[in-house]
């Protein structure tokens, strides 16, 4: 079915749209973590010494032997089996965004021709997928192919099930044979032990004794839209690009504000539970769901964990609500910008790092003012996103996320830090050399006495702000929401290792000079607000005004594309980051520098080219009919001496014609491919490619207001954006 015919029956199909019958839910005592080999699972199978070493690894990285290892790998593949698991697969992450999994079974067959299952150690530790067409930025040359995949330990394997068939998953790295990190993973756990390493460094200068191993934590808010699939089916935009590329506004969109935190329709309930309870199988924490700002547009947010885990699960949970949207009639959108005009969507990365001993670092207690490991620790953030915010704002940038930040309903593409009025006031204090007790948000007292009181937070929270302490952790909320939340922890936890580095070393020099631990504490927090308090910023990140200042007076930087955003990764300094940290080495940045600027232009490139199509051979025609409708109308009424107004006609005409002379230069400019680097190419696909494919959209929403409905072929934004 094409055309109109396909459109009108998508509206009668969702007109009689129910929720898919699914049995009542298990308790989730039940269902917990059941298709997980946790460290629980571990205890129950292993022996003591077995158990006592894998639990060791797990908690504080530390190696684990070859013996110990078959030994997992035997009770992992009794438990997977009895879980009908008969394939493993290592899954890893590449530098796309996505995951990728090489599936091999247990199976081997003996002298007499049974079959027969194994799973030794070495085959847990390693696998050995063809890497050559991963992208891997020159990391290798054409022909050398091998790429390894290994065992992470850390993040627990789990099992996939598919109505007929259950799969063994490992969670594991991807290197090149030379060593190089080719994946997500490896800089993110490179990053946690940097970030460890330096923190150490600082807590035993603060004479903490029985310092334990550091780790980030991460809870990600994750957003995104739901479109019937019957819709989804028509618009080959959605299908190939996960996002509109025309639509008109609708007459009724979001301006209403009664979507966010609204009544979740019946049928979204449902799937959520369903989506979520496959979540609580595989351990991931599900706590908090709701209908987001707009249409059709909602949230889940898990509970924090460990960064390494919390990015695994991050991937997992993606896969996950792509599937289950499936089944239940659905296209789950990840995109950042699926619908023009219609608020967009975003990742939050709530971020902290602490230990078993200290605690969470980043929780500032009642008295921050006195909390001078808190003060250090939040010292350094501010440092890191002043010295490194275009390393921020680098880790964010795709073709997709450039659609949403910036654009007054998410984030500036401005990097500056929300402190909130109580700690901005702390800093500013110690700056001035009068550090006077803070201001709590003392109780909240609404003079109803039915209402039991409680304490309000020390600050309000600021929504414009990119970067914003929110009461015991930072949140990065200029992620996007289709984006791997690795890049963003690995620039976080890398900018705090060198900066608590600075402050080590800083600390060291004043307590040396025979300065009290405060008086030390103080002074290298005063110098560190000296140089970077221009980070600092509370008001309305939205504003010109912000605009104006944060570049003029501040100093700091506007990157409104990913093509100016990327560049950051050959800045010198950022170079020196990675290598000093020993996160990634030059080769191993570069490349990453290469694979997003290849990505950045190919993503602009292949919505190109669905714009030139859908434009030639699906609206292009809806015009023609229309006009050869609106003119032998016209010549009708004009042969029994009617002359209708042909206004309307010309209009459809030049429009139509417009457009097409637009998608002819589009043509024109996407074949061309020779630019002396690949940042000229990055320019030329946002300013002359972008602004093509929306002048040839200008033209083509505009047609969709005049065309007679009958004869539209695509399903319009009114009819997408409401969930029955
Ligand atoms: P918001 O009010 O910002 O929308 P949500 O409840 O939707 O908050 O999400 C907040 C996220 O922050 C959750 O994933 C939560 O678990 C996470 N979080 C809470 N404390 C920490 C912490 N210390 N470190 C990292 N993440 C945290
Ligand atoms: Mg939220």
């Amino acid at each position: 079915m094409s055309g109109n015919a396909s459109r009108l029956s998508s509206i009668r199909a969702i007109s009689s749209g129910k929720p898919i019958d699914v049995a009542m839910p298990k308790p989730l005592s039940k269902i917990w973590a059941s298709d997980v080999f946790n460290l629980a699972k571990m205890e129950e199978a292993l022996s003591k010494n077995a158990f006592k070493a894998m639990k060791k690894t797990v908690q504080t990285g530390s190696p684990l032997d070859a013996a110990t290892a078959d030994v997992v790998a035997a009770a992992m593949k009794d438990w997977a089996m009895s879980k009908g698991a008969k394939f493993f697969s290592h899954i890893f992450y590449p530098m796309t965004n996505a995951t990728a999994e090489k599936h091999d079974g247990f199976i081997v067959t003996n002298a007499e021709g049974n079959a027969i299952t194994e799973f030794t150690g070495s085959l847990l530790i390693k696998g050995e997928p063809d890497g050559s067409s991963f992208p891997n930025g020159s990391l290798r040359i054409t022909n050398a192919a091998r790429g390894y995949t290994a065992w992470d330990p850390t993040s627990p394997a789990y099992i996939m099930n598919t109505p007929n068939g259950a799969t063994l998953m490992i969670p594991s790295v991807f290197m090149s044979w030379t060593g190089e990190a080719l994946d997500k993973k490896i800089p993110l756990l490179r990053s946690n032990a940097a970030m460890d390493k330096a923190a150490k460094k600082v807590l035993s200068l603060m004479g903490e004794k029985n310092v334990a191993t550091l780790n980030s934590s991460c809870g990600a808010e994750q957003e995104y839209f739901l479109v019937d699939e019957n819709f989804a089916n028509s618009r080959p935009d959605l299908l190939l690009a996960g996002r509109t590329l025309f639509g008109a506004s609708p007459a009724k969109g979001q301006q209403f504000d009664d979507h966010y935190f609204g009544a979740i329709p019946e049928r979204v309930q449902v799937f959520m539970q369903d989506f979520e309870d496959q979540l609580f199988r595989l351990g991931i924490p599900a706590k908090t769901h709701h209908n987001e700002v707009a249409p059709g547009q909602f949230e889940i947010a898990p509970y924090f964990e460990a960064a390494n885990v919390a990015a695994d699960h991050q991937q997992l949970l993606m896969t996950i609500i792509k599937n289950t949207a499936k089944k239940h009639g659905f296209l789950a959108l990840l995109h950042e910008k699926p619908f023009a005009g219609i608020n967009g969507s975003g990742k939050h990365v709530n971020w902290s790092v602490g230990n078993s001993t200290q605690g969470n670092l980043l929780d500032p207690g009642h008295t921050p003012e006195e909390n001078l490991n808190f003060l250090l620790f939040c010292g350094a953030v501010i440092r890191g996103v002043h010295l490194f915010g275009p390393l921020l704002r680098a880790v964010i940038a795709t073709a997709s996320n450039d659609h949403r930040l910036g654009a007054n309903e998410a984030p500036p593409a401005i990097l500056s830090v929300y402190l909130g009025d109580q700690l901005e006031k702390v800093f500013k204090d110690i700056q001035a050399g009068d550090l006077q007790p803070s201001v709590c948000g003392g109780e909240m007292d609404l003079g109803l006495s039915q209402i039991l009181s409680f304490t309000r937070d020390p600050g309000d929270r600021n929504r414009t702000s990119p970067f914003a302490f929110t009461g015991n952790r930072f949140e990065f909320r200029a992620v996007g929401s289709s984006q791997s939340v690795s890049g963003p922890l690995v620039a976080m936890n890398t900018m705090l290792a060198d900066s608590l580095d600075w402050v080590a070393g800083k600390l060291e020099a004043a307590l040396d000079s025979g300065l009290d631990q405060a008086s030390a504490v103080l002074s290298v927090l005063k110098d560190l607000m000296d140089e970077h308090s221009n980070v600092i910023f509370g008001g309305d990140g939205y504003s010109d005004e912000w605009h104006k200042i944060a570049v003029e007076e501040r100093g700091l930087k506007n990157i409104p594309t990913t093509a100016d955003a990327l560049p950051a990764f050959q800045d010198p300094a950022i170079i020196a980051l990675f290598e000093k940290t020993g996160v990634l080495s030059p080769v191993e940045l570069a490349s990453r520098y290469e694979v997003y600027s290849e990505q950045y232009i190919l993503s602009i490139e292949v919505e190109a080219k669905l714009v030139i199509d859908m434009a030639t051979t699906s609206i292009y025609p809806a015009a023609a009919t229309y006009l050869s409708e609106l003119t032998s109308a016209i010549a009708s009424a004009s042969s029994v001496g009617v002359s209708l107004d042909n206004s309307l006609a010309q209009k459809v005409a030049t429009t139509a014609d417009a457009m097409m002379a637009d998608v002819t230069a589009l043509s024109a400019a996407i074949a061309q491919h020779d630019f002396p680097t690949v940042e000229d190419h990055m320019k030329f696909c946002a300013n002359e490619i972008r602004t093509l494919m929306d002048s040839v959209r200008t033209h083509a929403d505009l047609l969709e207001t005049m065309v007679a409905d009958n004869v539209w072929p695509l399903p319009k934004y009114s009819e997408m954006l409401f969930i029955k």
